[in-house]
């Protein structure tokens, strides 16, 4: 039995890793990745990697600026801190919204309907691999849409509590994108995390059918993802013969438990990611290249 699950580290300085130094790691091509595949069903599993070609930033690539992410306990514990975070989510929200799919979702998506993908868990929030029109989706850390009151369970839409917001706060969105930022400017982490530095003056809303504290249904620092949604992924990983990784470093145990188990269970794996992830050990081929374009590439090889 897979032991509960672990709360994700609490900061970026603390979510660092390194592997062994003796660990060996298999690197290939994407060819070398097609022959693993060719025959095989597979569940993939992408990270923000897959994204960034659609313009959201991969904030935990080796490149990224060291910023500390939200944490539950913060978001739960301080209504300071959830104003700051309404506001920069009140514009950056809409950016995720404007995204679209690129050729990795599209593929996936059209490797599903040849009958070869069984279905992607992904931690991203962007929604964009059901764009595609990939069907069997896990949203494993949850979706920026969505929102959910902390005190009644209720979920609205986040269309709803942005017309919400706007009403609280005439002018808002407006005033920080026209004060010279453009919505290319600013930060958007992929839980629409922007930056923007005047807060202060800006109203939250709460429930309004309870009064409680609404939050992104997204999977935050500190949080567990749902043991249900847990269950689904690991059984969608075991229906496959196969599992391909693409665009995450794995940093997070929420996502490495899967190649875990499908090591475990002696699954193939082929991971795709430009740089180091903590799955590479476990790995039956790593292609260290982008995962947009490997993914394209290997779909012409299968
Ligand atoms: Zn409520």
């Amino acid at each position: 039995m897979e032991p509960a699950a672990r709360p994700l580290a609490p900061t970026y300085q603390e979510r660092r890793w390194e592997l062994p130094p003796d660990a060996v790691v298999h690197h290939g091509t994407v060819d070398d990745a097609a022959r693993v595949l060719a025959g095989r069903t597979f569940t993939v599993l992408t990270g923000a990697g897959i994204s960034t070609d659609s313009g959201i930033p991969d904030y935990r690539s080796p490149d990224s600026p060291p910023r500390n992410p939200m944490t539950y306990q913060q978001f739960v514990g301080d209504a300071g801190f959830r104003r700051h975070y309404w506001a920069r989510n009140h514009v950056g929200w809409q950016h995720v919204d404007r995204t679209h799919p690129n050729a990795g979702h599209r593929t996936l998506a059209e490797l599903e309907q040849r009958g070869i993908v069984r279905g992607v868990i992904t931690q991203n929030v962007d929604l964009l691999h059901e764009d595609a029109g990939s069907r069997v989706v896990i949203d494993l850390h949850g979706r920026y849409d969505r929102v959910i009151c902390l005190q009644c369970g209720r979920v609205i839409s986040r269309t709803h509590l942005a017309e919400r917001l706007d009403a609280l706060n005439p002018g808002f969105v407006e005033s920080v994108l026209d004060g010279g930022t453009t919505v290319a400017d600013i930060e958007v982490a992929p839980d629409a995390d922007a930056v923007i530095a005047k807060t202060s003056h800006f109203n939250p809303a709460d429930c309004e059918f309870c009064g409680g504290v609404l939050k992104p249904e997204i999977v935050y620092f500190g949080e567990n993802v749902p043991r249900e949604r847990v269950d689904r992924a690991f059984a969608l990983v075991e229906s496959a013969d196969a599992l391909l990784v693409a665009g995450t470093s794995l940093t997070v145990m929420s996502g490495l438990r899967f190649v875990r188990r499908a090591a475990k269970n002696g699954q193939p794996i082929v991971i795709v990611n430009r740089g180091e992830t903590r799955g590479d050990p476990l790995a039956t081929v790593k292609v260290d290249a982008g995962a947009t374009e490997t993914l394209v590439g290997l779909a012409t090889r299968l």
